[in-house]
């Protein structure tokens, strides 16, 4: 199940980059692409000398304080780094990047290493009157996206969602 951020997510995302680029006076900005999958949060590439930054929606979905704006930073110090010295001979989490991000008003954090476990399926912790409901991904998009309305075969209340997340 692909989920996907909102158009004020995506925009915040894309500013918050544009800033940190227009704070080290290092224009132009790359392309940003929202569409990382798997165990990463964030990317920052390099192919035939055109940068690129790639984030993780579900990463941003599943906790956006933890990334937002750290991971942006996180990405965007790679490529100030590549930029002033070149990919050779510079380690990608090594003093030249931890310096930018301390430029950037981060602490060093490698928090894309943050394995995230987007290959196990999301449990969505729902509460009626009576009891709690464990919904999957499906169902969550849903109630979520598509305004559909869940009710405990129990007490006939509706289901609403806790802003719990659990894995199975
Ligand atoms: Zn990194
Ligand atoms: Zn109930």
């Amino acid at each position: 199940m692909r989920m996907d951020l909102n158009r004020n997510q995506s925009n915040a995302i894309i500013a918050a980059a544009e800033r940190f680029y227009s704070m080290m006076e290092s224009a132009p900005v790359p392309g940003i692409r929202l569409d990382l999958r798997g165990r990463a949060a964030g990317q920052w590439q390099v192919r035939n000398g055109i940068e690129r930054l790639r984030f993780n929606p579900e990463a941003f979905l599943l906790d956006w304080h933890a990334h937002f704006p750290a991971t942006i930073a996180h990405e965007v110090a790679h490529s100030l780094v590549y930029r002033q010295y070149g990919s050779a001979r510079v380690r990608p989490h090594g003093q030249e990047w931890k310096n930018t991000m301390a430029a950037l008003g981060f602490p060093p954090a490698i928090t894309h290493c943050t394995p995230l476990t987007a290959r196990r399926s999301r449990v969505y912790i729902y509460q009626c009157e009576c009891r709690s409901h464990r919904l999957g991904p499906r169902r969550h998009y849903l109630v979520t996206r598509q305004g559909y309305r869940y009710t405990c075969t129990d007490c006939g209340r509706r289901l609403l969602f806790g802003d719990r997340v659990e894995w199975k």
